[in-house]
């Protein structure tokens, strides 16, 4: 089969925050070497960091401490994160805010003392959301490409898709399959090093948050290149999702974490503020928290209109609304709701996936040569990202494995090898498979994705649901491979590429299922109603899956207090002097 081929000493996959600061990095590291970056979308226009709108958490407040995010990170993730991993994200969050600002050229809102104003987000202690208004990615991402545009030996491939992980005839890792949406041809990129940060993204939900281009594609690569993955079970819904009505794409569009932070409330559809009936936090606490509790009150029918809740900001004065929340009002009034001084209908939508890719700190996997960063790595979260916890995650990683490639490749000097040419040849015909079928619904199939994915593995589950989920994922699966493309052409074939799409969704839609038929118990985003107890949190474990010849597996491993343990605290001195 045709394809092209290609050499580079780095190849990125993904060119969110975790990508361009690889890029950076790798670049400044060694600048002889030959980088790649590669993207599904257009460069600085793609992915969800754009998308950031609250903002960034870093302890650099005196009052505030590097221990006291760290603990707010173990306990918001109800001690299942890998505490090194969560160590060295709020540690090195330090620099690279500093490093955001200095030599990436962002420009964050501050107090009127000339420090950076931390704003307050849910489930947090202490106010520590650096943020540039509430559309802080577009300043992130604009600064990060014009950065990259600056390095011309940085060399970019927009709008290609990777489509598999290449190994060579000895099992290493050789490079990427990709394919040039432009004209639909395959090239091969033979890499010494090779860095999967295309940022997760549940999109398989009926109110999903992430940007169109991510469909979980790297971890379904992943997958079938071998690797475990961990947390799979855990999906985050963000509270307040837009409700837009049935036909716009409005709809699941999230409405930030400082909406809530800063004091606004939750009605529902008898204009009752129902968070007290839930938790003594009220509106700021976690995510989880609020998810489920607006789930509870949808499925009791105490609705608005369309089948949500209300949110409330008018009580905080319009004029403050307006000027602390210009970006969300300008959205929700371009839906024709009034943010400052009405009501806006909400509904829990899936905004992150703290599952991904078992890695190491230094963001090794354990495919020698095969790097993982941003949403797509696991560990740093566990049960629950925090809001502001993202963009932190996807530039400290990023940035790390930026640094730790070049070394890694002068050091074991990989070279490059040839991939096997009968898995080349197997991945180019698996992603060709539609163009044998008989041109179908797409649509409809991905409809049904939506809505088994949402009623059944959502915010609420039970076995039951579970097992009925899986039975409606593995129908899709069989509906997905005998539903084609025709005999449409492959460039710019979009069809094409929501079939590919609805293919990895479909793959890792599974893994969630099984992972969250395997937690007997309630943790963070994982919410069971036939085990709604958290279970012994010293004796914490966290699910492994894994492709093997008999299927996926799940596994258990038990979490390594490394740092602190359950009942203890690093911030002892701290809430003494409080
Ligand atoms: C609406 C919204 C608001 C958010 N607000 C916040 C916030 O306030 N604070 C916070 O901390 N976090 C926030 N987040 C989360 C945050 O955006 C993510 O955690 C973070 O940006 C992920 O970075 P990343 O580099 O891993 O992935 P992304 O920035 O999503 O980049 C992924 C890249 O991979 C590419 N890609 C995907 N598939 C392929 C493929 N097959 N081949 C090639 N390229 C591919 C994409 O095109 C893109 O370039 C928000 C997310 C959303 C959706």
């Amino acid at each position: 089969m045709n394809v092209e081929r290609h050499k580079t000493d780095i190849l990125i996959l993904g060119t969110g925050g975790a990508g361009l600061f690889a890029a950076l990095h790798a670049h400044k590291a060694n600048p002889d070497l030959d980088i790649t970056i590669v993207s599904k979308g257009l460069l600085g226009k793609c992915g969800c960091t754009r998308m950031v709108q609250g903002g960034y958490n870093v302890a650099l407040n005196p009052g505030d401490s590097v221990e006291r995010h760290f603990m707010d990170t173990i306990e918001g993730g109800k001690w299942l994160p890998h505490q090194a991993l969560a160590w060295t994200l709020v540690s090195t969050a330090i620099e690279r805010i500093h490093e955001l600002e200095n030599e990436i050229g962002c420009f964050f809102d501050r107090n009127p003392d000339g420090t950076l104003h931390g704003k307050a987000f849910a489930g947090q202690t202490f106010d520590r959301t650096v943020h540039k208004g509430d559309l802080t990615g577009i300043e992130i991402i604009n600064r990060l490409m014009e950065q990259v545009w600056a390095r011309p030996a940085i060399r970019h491939l927009e709008e290609h898709r990777a489509v598999a992980l290449i190994p060579a005839t000895d099992g290493a890792l050789a490079g990427a399959l990709l394919i040039d949406v432009r004209n639909g041809e395959f090239k091969f990129v033979a890499a010494q090093a090779v860095l999967l940060a295309t940022g997760g993204g549940p999109t398989m939900y009926r109110y999903h948050t992430p940007s169109g281009d991510k469909s979980m594609d790297g971890l379904a690569m992943a997958l079938r290149f071998g690797l475990p993955l961990r947390d799979m079970e855990m999906v985050q819904f963000h509270p307040t999702g837009l409700l837009a009505g049935p036909d716009t794409r409005m709809t699941g569009t999230v409405l930030e974490e400082g909406l809530r932070g800063s004091g606004g409330h939750l009605l529902n559809g008898a204009m009752h503020r129902f968070m007290s009936d839930y938790d003594p936090k009220l509106e700021r606490a976690t995510r989880d928290v609020v998810s489920r509790a607006i789930y509870a009150e949808m499925r009791a029918g105490r609705t608005t209109k369309n089948g949500g809740v209300y949110i409330k900001m008018s009580h905080l004065g319009p004029e403050r609304v307006a000027k602390e929340f210009k970006g969300m009002v300008d959205r929700c009034r371009d839906c024709g709701f009034d943010l400052a001084g009405g009501l806006v209908e909400v509904v829990p939508t899936a905004h992150y996936f703290m599952g991904g890719v078992v890695c190491e700190v230094d963001t090794a996997t354990e495919r020698p040569g095969l790097f993982v960063a941003g949403e797509d790595a696991s560990g740093m979260h566990g049960a629950n990202r925090l809001g502001g916890n993202g963009v932190a995650n996807s530039t400290v990683f990023g940035g790390i494995a930026g640094d730790v490639m070049p070394h890694w490749i002068a050091r074991e000097k990989p070279g490059h090898r040839d991939p096997d040419a009968n898995i080349l040849d197997a991945e180019m015909a698996r992603a060709l498979h539609p163009f044998g079928q008989k041109y179908g619904d797409l649509n409809a199939l991905r409809e049904k994705l939506l809505n088994a994915m949402w009623d059944d593995v959502g915010v609420v589950r039970d076995r039951a649901g579970l097992e009925r989920g899986l039975a409606a994922i593995d129908a899709i699966a069989t509906e997905l491979l005998a539903t084609g493309v025709a005999d449409a052409g492959r460039r710019f074939n979009l069809t094409w590429h929501d079939w590919l799409n609805l293919r990895s969704l479909t793959e890792i839609s599974r893994v969630i299922a099984l992972a969250a038929l395997k937690r007997e118990n309630s943790r963070g985003a994982h919410f069971r109603s036939d085990f709604p107890e958290p279970g012994d949190l010293s004796a914490s474990w966290f699910t492994m899956a894994q492709q093997s010849q008999h299927g996926i597996e799940i596994g258990e491993r038990p979490v390594e207090f490394t740092h602190v343990k359950p009942g203890e605290t690093l911030i002892r001195d701290q809430i003494a002097a409080e």
